[in-house]
């Protein structure tokens, strides 16, 4: 089985989703070639330092700024040249919105999302379906595409090595280039970056209201952690969006995330299911977040923080 993975740039570095990508995939048992493509000179030096069989990097000066026309058709011609079996993408903004064209312009299967890739006679690939209460495993015959959840592997696990790049330019001349891209959409805008941070407090709709923020940030501070938030809290306008953590937020991978108030919906997972240590509290104990937890305590956190902030304050003194 061959295996073509997407590295896509992220400014100047590679996109984490890319790398976890190819992390799953080189866990895969059974799997005779694994390629990595990128549209990038940069990109394909950092990849080669990673274990494939070699590295291919298309140069062309039209797919240094993403265009969704430009992207497609490249591909389209490397999977012609390649003739791999499966064709692995991380599930980012870019993918969503050019995997679906390649997948149309090829007539073959798209499975989205993954979060899970396995080899048993067949590849299977495991996707959440009605809100992250089911997983469905989904196989195909031929040529299949599929793109992998942020957060399902650690891109910490990747294995390195020392791989060939090869260079190629392809022939763009055919596409009718009907798309002008804008400036790119800039999720996070402003100074916190929680994805630095070993220790992340992320608190949710269970704080109730603006007023008990205050609460989280004491226990924050304590902890000299970061504070982020679920969805919600950002909506009420509680917290900036800067602190949001999830698939339209941040995706963080700390030593310790502390789930506040926080149910565990699917959107909320991507941005931090990679995280070494899951603490949740919550006073439902059916509650999502607790099939993820490491650790969970069911209770509520109004009783529950302000004896915890106490403890650590009284720790450290
Ligand atoms: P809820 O689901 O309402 O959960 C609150 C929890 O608090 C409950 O489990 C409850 O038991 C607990 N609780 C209440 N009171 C207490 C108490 N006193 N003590 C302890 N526990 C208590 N969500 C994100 O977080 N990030 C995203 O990036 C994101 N992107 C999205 C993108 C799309 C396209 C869509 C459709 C949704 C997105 N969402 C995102 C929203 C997501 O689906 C959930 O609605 C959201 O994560 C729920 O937030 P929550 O857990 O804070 O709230």
């Amino acid at each position: 089985m061959k295996i073509v993975v997407f590295i896509q740039k992220d400014n100047e570095k590679i996109s984490r989703n890319s790398l976890e990508t190819l992390a799953g995939v080189q866990k895969l048992d059974g799997v005779s070639e694994v390629v990595a493509v990128t549209f990038n000179e940069d990109t394909a030096n950092l990849t080669s330092q990673y274990n494939v069989a070699k590295v291919l990097c298309v140069t062309n000066d039209e797919l240094q700024n993403y265009n969704p026309l430009h992207f497609t058709t490249t591909m389209e011609k490397i999977i012609n040249s390649e003739s791999p079996d499966i064709v692995a993408f991380g599930h980012t903004y870019q993918a969503r919105d050019w995997v679906p064209r390649l997948s149309a312009r090829l007539d073959v299967p798209f499975i989205s999302d993954c979060t899970e890739l396995s080899l048993e006679e067949k590849a299977i690939f495991t996707r959440q379906v009605y809100q992250g209460k089911i997983n469905a495993d989904l196989y195909g015959d031929g040529l299949l595409l599929v793109s992998v959840q942020s957060g399902s592997y650690r891109a910490d696990e990747i294995e390195s090595g020392n791989s060939n790049i090869e260079m190629i330019d392809v022939d763009l001349s055919s596409v009718d280039n009907s798309i002008r891209p804008g400036e790119k959409f800039q999720e996070t805008k402003g100074g916190v970056d929680l994805t630095r941070a070993d220790v992340v407090v992320c608190v949710g709709r269970g704080i109730g209201k603006e007023e008990n923020i205050p609460l989280m940030e004491e226990l924050t501070s304590a902890l000299n952690a970061e504070l982020g938030s679920s969805r919600p809290v950002v909506d009420y306008g509680w917290l900036p969006h800067e602190r949001q953590v999830g698939s339209s937020g941040q995706s963080v991978t700390p030593k310790m995330y502390l789930a506040v108030g926080i149910s565990g919906a699917v959107q909320h997972q991507v941005g931090m299911k990679g995280s070494d240590n899951i603490v949740a509290i919550n006073k439902d104990g059916n509650a999502p977040i607790f099939e993820i937890a490491d650790y969970g305590v069911i209770g509520d956190l109004f009783e529950i923080i302000p004896k915890l902030t106490d403890s650590i304050k009284d720790f450290k003194s």
